[in-house]
């Protein structure tokens, strides 16, 4: 099980160079990808679900807009996940909080079930289940900037296919091992996400560009924090094509940099300038209230965000455990695709 491991050291010191014959798991790697992306018929009922709320929505609040964000529309989600839609309401009188409860009355007096509303959770919520569909689904009011991360993401992985295949073989890792699980201490989809993003910027020759330094061609003001990108990305999709590298191969590489390459004690990977920056920089060097800094992962628009912030002394070294645990069965084990994922 996860416990704090004497031999990290030990371990670390080896020098693991690329095993030969790992290509040869790429086919394997691709058939799991395939298996877990959602099927049309689920993101048709997504569509019929959201254009029902829709209707319900408008009839108390006639401008009000609804937005998919999250994994069902960053192109990340696997199937049968649950969907996050943001309530957008411009000029609101009422407060957030009563917003929040009056949707959660009009989903009640509908046909949804479970509605729960979860006014004290960091993002407040309404959960609910649709009996039509059987789909569950969180609703927040005015989350904007998860509405941007979504669309930046959803662009990124338009670029080159071998993104979506990693962070999908990522996300099924972590949830398979039981470190996608913020509340224990553990990484969200969306740092995953984002670490799939920065070692694909900073592959030799580089596989995915930097949006955000290219020239704007989309800009939105969310909450005083400007968020401007290339999002043309249809001119993109030939960026990737001189790196020729294999997703078994990517998949390695990555496992084996957050293993015993990234430096946990000065180093922020950030997604926004498609480098590594330093801790010192960033002033996150010290431990602030919760803030730990012991993996950071630089949220590309609010900057000063830490996406690592929930990891906390016990849980860094669960991950890097599952991290040097991967990284060795993709070194030596004889069924990698399956080893990988064997439930913690
Ligand atoms: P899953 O398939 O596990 O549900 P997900 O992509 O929906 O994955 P979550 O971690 O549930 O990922 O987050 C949903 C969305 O909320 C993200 O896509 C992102 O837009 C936003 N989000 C989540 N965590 C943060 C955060 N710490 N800071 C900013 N935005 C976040
Ligand atoms: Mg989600």
């Amino acid at each position: 099980g996860h416990h704090v491991s004497s031999q990290r050291v030990r371990i670390r010191r080896r020098e693991l160079r690329r095993r030969s014959n790992i290509d040869n798991f790429s086919s394997s790697f691709l058939h799991i990808f395939k298996s877990l992306v959602p099927s049309e018929d689920e993101i048709t009922k997504q569509e019929q679900l959201l254009f029902s709320l829709k209707k319900l929505v408008n009839k108390e609040w006639p401008d009000a807009e609804l937005h998919l964000y999250g994994s069902c529309a960053n192109s990340f989600g696997v199937s049968n996940s649950d969907i996050d839609i943001c309530l957008a309401i411009k000029d609101y009188e009422i407060s957030k909080l009563d917003i929040l409860l009056k949707l959660a009355d009009i989903l009640e007096s509908s046909n949804l079930l479970n509605v729960q509303a979860l006014t004290r959770a960091r993002v407040p919520i309404v959960k609910m289940m649709d009996p039509v569909t059987g789909i569950s689904c969180d609703i927040c009011i005015n989350n904007l900037l998860a509405v941007v991360n979504t669309k930046l993401l959803k662009d990124y992985a338009q670029i080159d296919e071998r993104l979506r295949q990693l962070a999908f073989i990522v996300k099924h890792w972590a949830k398979s091992r039981r470190v996608n699980e913020t509340y224990q201490g553990t990484l969200s989809s969306y740092a995953y996400v984002l670490m799939c993003i920065h070692f694909l910027q900073t592959r030799d020759p580089a596989i995915l560009p930097c949006l955000q330094g290219m020239e704007v061609t989309h800009k939105v003001i969310v909450d005083d924090t400007e968020c401007a990108y290339f999002d043309s990305v249809e001119k993109l999709c030939n960026f990737g094509v001189r790196n020729k590298e294999s997703i078994a191969q990517l998949i390695w590489a990555f496992f084996h940099y957050w293993a015993y390459c990234h430096d946990y004690t000065n180093n922020v990977i950030s997604v926004r300038t498609g480098s590594i920056i330093s801790k010192q920089a960033k002033d996150w060097t010290r431990r602030i209230g919760n803030d730990r800094h012991l993996i950071c992962i630089e949220d590309p628009f609010e900057v000063s965000h830490d996406l690592g912030r929930v990891v906390d002394k016990f849980s860094i070294n669960i991950l890097r455990e599952e991290f040097e645990r991967a990284a060795n069965i993709l070194q030596y084990d004889p069924n990698p695709t399956v080893t990988l994922f064997e439930p913690y």
